[in-house]
Formats: C-alpha cells, structure tokens, sequence
C-alpha cells in the first residue's frame, strides 16, 4: 500500500481508463486508500470497464459509444449495481466535470480528448493529461484558460514529466532549451527506400516501450516526437526554436533542460509510464507503488545522442512546421494522421502513405490563425476527409 502525508482522500476522474495510461493509472490508485475514484470512461469497451466500475464503485460511468453504454446500463440494471452511465461527447464533457472530483486524469485516445479537458478546467479540476491532442489541437485556448482558472496542468507522458521534473524548483528565465528524447522508433536508421516496404507487423514492435497501437505507429514514423514537440511548446512556454529532439535510442534519457548558465539536468530511469503516471498523481512528493528500479547502467557501454534523420522521418519534420505555423495547422497534421494511422491499421494503405498523408493535407489547407473548438471539429473532418479521399475511401 501507498503511505504519503499530506493529501487526504483526493476524488478523481479517469477518462479512457480502459486504454494503456488508464489501466496503468488505475493500477497505482489501487494500492491508495486516499484516493477515491468518482467517474470512470472509455470509448467502447463495456467488459473492462465494467470489471473497473466493480471494483472502483465510481458514481459515474461513461462509454463514449451511445450503443455500448446502453448495454452496459442494461447489465448494471439487472444485476442491481447503482451507477449513472453517461455518454457521446456530452456524456464525456459532464462526466470531466462532476462536483467533488478535483483531479482529473485525461487519457482518452485523440481529438476527442479535448472538449471534456475544457470542460474540467472550466469546472476548476486539475488536469493529469495524457491526451496529446488536446495541446496540439487547442493549446492556444487551453493554456489561457488553464491560467484563468488557475489550475494545474500535469504532464502524462515521458518526455514532458522528465523535463517537468527538470523544472522543479527553477525559474522560466533561466530555461535555455528543452531537448526532448525519441527512440527513434523500430526502424532508426531506416533509409525511404527500406520504409516503404515495412509491415503493419514491424511497425508494432516498439524497441523499449509497451504502448498502444496507435501511439506505436506514431513513434515509428516520428509522428509523435512532432506531437510531443509541439506540447512542449504550449506546457512550458518556449519558442520551437528552442526545443530539440535528439534519438536517444536506449530510452534511458527521457529528456533534458538546458539552462542558461551551460548546465544541462536530464531525467533517467528505466522505460516505465508508471514513473510518470505517479508523478503526475502526487507532485511535488514521489510516491511508488514499486521498490525503486535502477537502471542497468553497467549493460549500456555507452549512452548514445544523435540528431534525428528528418529526410527520412518526415512526420517530425512537418510536426515542427506545424507547430511554427500554427493556428489551424497542428489539427490538420494531427487529424491527417490520425485518419492515416487508421487506415493503415486496417492494412488499407501503406506505412509511407501515413507522412505523405499528412505532407498533402497540410499542403491543401487553407490556414485559419486562432480557430475555436468548432472551427478545430471542422478542419479534424475536412483533413480526415481529404486524407480518404486520396485513397478513394469513403
Ligand atoms: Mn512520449
């Protein structure tokens, strides 16, 4: 069990608590007896989050999909357990928002993520963000807002909580650079010609981290590097001609801060979301529910850092234009690719067709400066839509 001082019974939500970081979260909050949680959601998956609302007695359940929360209601129904089930967007917007819930952990998977984010700073909670989207999408009405309300703003995600813990305790302006890590993916060191004939197969089989499908496919095209770039720029408040990516192929660096006196502080450990999952959850203390694991540092005879190959890996290199550019074109890169990296997980389209999707569509936008949710819901369909269009899909 967890012993810590200090917090008292906390009441959290856990949006996309059947998925990697959820079940994972859920897996810390297990072994703590002060933390309670009040609303569990997924999208679709009515077999695990029904085990999950069992065991957690949440007040609030909700499935994204309207279908599957009906039967999931019908179940809760006979077998007499007392829940309220949510669901569609809305469902998602309350269920991020419910009164006494003061932490909520946002992992649901793409777009979808951001609305019920807004929805929980609007209603003051504190955020643990795993969703990418959501900065990517929307950072220019998140981070105002997260001012506003004066919320915290707490990084899931390996890269970001390493260079969030590089930050404790120093201030913005001695900050000089961020350099953000990527493993370079399975195929690092990959020529284009050898890309284009990688299998759905290769693409899943991520060197040092057990993740989701689609998140893995992100890392081999480097797509997510261009995600991650961008969320730094809005989390931390630097300029992208500031924040590198370096491969840093062993996964032991999660990232580095380089500050203005010369002196670079990098955040190591092994390749565990657990290590930022809990950070994200007990801030500024550190709390586990594993004995400390040490890195095998004596099998490393080095630690290597190279630049990365943006000829070849073109999804960073448009994620960074994206980002510079701003406004609409972070949601059509990212909407772009979401559609692409599902078509190719249905073995529709190959592994370059993904970049090349996103190069296209980002090529054919007609840019808005600041667009609002609305505008951002239009630009996600219309990229999607082009990117079917190009492979005569409907
Ligand atoms: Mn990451």
């Amino acid at each position: 069990m967890i012993q810590r001082k200090g917090f008292g019974m906390r009441h959290i939500a856990v949006l996309g608590s059947t998925g990697s970081i959820g079940t994972q979260t859920l897996d810390v909050i297990r072994h703590d007896t002060e933390i309670k949680v009040d609303v569990l959601a997924a999208y679709g998956n009515v077999e695990l989050i029904k085990k999950q609302a069992l065991e957690f007695k949440p007040h609030t359940v909700c499935l994204y999909d309207r279908d599957r929360a009906k039967e999931l209601k019908d179940q809760f129904d006979r077998e007499g357990f007392e829940c309220t089930v949510l669901s569609g967007e809305e469902g998602l917007k309350e269920a991020a928002s419910m009164e006494g819930t003061e932490l909520v952990v946002v992992a649901v998977v793409g777009m979808i993520g951001i609305a019920p984010t807004i929805a929980a700073i609007n209603a003051s909670k504190d955020i643990a963000l795993a969703n990418k989207e959501t900065l990517v999408c929307a950072g220019h009405i998140i981070m105002p807002l997260v001012k506003e309300k004066a919320v915290r703003l707490l990084p899931v995600d390996s890269e970001h909580s390493a260079i969030f813990q590089c930050l404790a305790g120093e201030s913005h302006e001695s900050v000089s650079k961020l350099i953000l890590t990527a493993s370079g993916g399975p195929f690092r060191g990959y020529t284009r010609e050898m890309l284009k004939s990688v299998s759905l197969e290769d693409a899943l089989k991520h060197p040092n981290w057990s993740m989701g499908k689609k998140i893995t496919v992100d890392s081999a095209t480097m797509v997510n590097k261009g995600l991650e770039v961008m969320e730094a720029h809005w989390l931390f408040d630097v300029d992208y001609k500031d924040i590198e990516v370096l491969v840093q192929p062993e996964s032991i660096i999660h990232s580095m801060v380089l500050f203005r006196d010369g002196a670079v502080k990098a955040q190591l450990g092994v390749p565990d979301m657990r290590v930022p999952i809990e950070y994200a959850l007990y801030a500024p203390e550190r709390v586990s529910i594993d004995e400390n694991t040490m890195p095998d540092f004596e099998r490393f005879s080095s630690i290597t850092l190279q630049k990365p190959d943006m000829e070849v890996f073109e999804g960073l290199k448009l994620g960074i234009e994206a980002g510079i550019k701003g406004g609409s074109m972070p949601t059509v890169y990212n909407a772009a690719n979401e559609e692409a990296v599902k078509l190719f997980l249905e073995g529709k389209i190959r592994f370059t067709d993904i970049t090349e999707s996103v190069k296209a569509a980002m090529s054919a936008h007609r840019y808005i400066a600041s667009p609002g949710l609305e505008e951002i819901s239009k630009i996600e369909r219309d990229a999607r839509k082009f990117v079917k269009g190009r492979f005569d899909i409907d």
